[in-house]
């Protein structure tokens, strides 16, 4: 009888959990396949697929960088019905040709090694998998979310804005890598770009708490594009690169102070690159619970942040894309979600 009980719990509980996971998985399903999706009030394309997900047989929650960060935005975004799955633009991941418009054959070579895929991601016990297991479980994706950067610029070219949420990553170098970064997602979008003849020049403004070192270095000598680094001083990356423009914030920067600095450089920064487009690395590991940085900034902090940069763009009539980059506290989803929550509302009411 108590076993019959028992089983009746069980199977109760088993529809339960399964009711609880159907949405979600019917919402991912509707943003796997590359296709285009619709602007939001014909300003701001968001750029997504259910294909960025890392998946290696639960070792990649080992890493401090919430691996479920991505997918838990875009369903909370249908979830409090701010877009439908319709809106989405769903990417086709980096061709090998767009990839080695930044980086080195022999870095396309070394990624056939779970030996160096495990360095750049700094999961060393990723090297006990075989590089095919890799190649699907990690690579993939990020060549999927990469694109989204590629796809997010050539749709902030036609409406004005877009957001992918995904990339940033900027610690990858041409050679090799870094940091949790495979491929150097903007400098490519900017590379492609450029070779099409659709822009000339871009501006990369990088607000996550760490130097992007990787994209500093690819643009070091490059007159077209300008680099712009905002981060903590006394962290990873050390020794850091030379960006056309670098602030280094000291540890416990708060909300107030953050936000005159970035209010007080922007202006500058596109008087002297002039852009045709502009890309923001928009990590949100300043955020004060951040276990990898020690910032003090608010989520409240966060949405002011993103949104001072973009509206900066708009006044200009200049395009610009948005990346997340990096955030490591368990509550950066949600400060990234009401940032573009809060980017959706005020384009909306444009
Ligand atoms: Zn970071």
């Amino acid at each position: 009888m108590r076993k019959k009980y028992i089983l009746r719990i069980f199977i109760f509980g088993l529809i339960i959990i399964a009711m609880a996971c159907k949405p979600s998985k019917l919402l991912l399903e509707k943003v796997g396949e590359p296709r285009d999706g619709m602007p939001i009030n014909n300003r701001l394309a968001l750029v997504y697929s259910s294909r960025y997900q890392i998946s290696l047989y639960k070792l990649e929650k080992l890493h401090p960088f919430d691996i479920n960060k991505y997918a838990r935005i875009y369903i909370q975004l249908i979830e409090d019905g701010l877009i439908s799955p319709e809106d989405i633009y769903v990417p086709e991941p980096l061709s090998d040709e767009q990839v080695l418009s930044v980086h080195t054959g022999s870095f396309l070579e070394s990624l056939k090694s779970s030996r160096n895929i495990a360095e750049y991601l700094e999961l060393p016990q990723a090297k006990v998998f075989p590089s095919k297991t890799l190649s699907r479980g990690v690579l993939r994706p990020f060549l999927c979310s990469s694109g989204g950067t590629l796809e997010a610029a050539r749709q902030a070219l036609k409406y004005g804005v877009g957001i992918n949420i995904g990339g940033g990553y900027h610690h990858a170098k041409p050679h090799k890598g870094e940091g949790f970064c495979i491929y150097a997602d903007v400098p490519i979008a900017i590379r492609v770009l450029q070779q099409e003849g659709i822009i000339s020049k871009a501006l990369i403004i990088d607000l996550d708490v760490h130097q992007g070192n990787g994209t500093a270095l690819i643009f070091e000598n490059d007159e077209t594009v300008f680099t712009f680094s905002m981060h903590q001083g006394d962290i990873y990356p050390i020794p850091k690169e030379n960006s056309d423009l670098d602030i280094e914030l000291r540890a416990g920067t708060g909300d107030y102070e953050y936000l005159e600095i970035l209010t007080n450089h922007l202006p500058r920064l596109f008087e002297l690159s002039k852009p045709d487009i502009v890309i923001i690395i928009g990590g949100c590991d300043i955020l004060h619970d951040d276990p990898l940085a020690s910032l003090n900034m608010t989520e409240d902090g966060i949405v002011k942040r993103d949104w001072l940069a973009i509206e900066a763009c708009l006044e200009r009539k200049i395009p610009v894309v948005m990346t997340l980059a990096g955030g490591y506290s368990e509550h950066a989803w949600h400060a990234q979600y009401s940032s573009i929550k809060n980017i959706i509302d005020n384009i909306n009411n444009m």
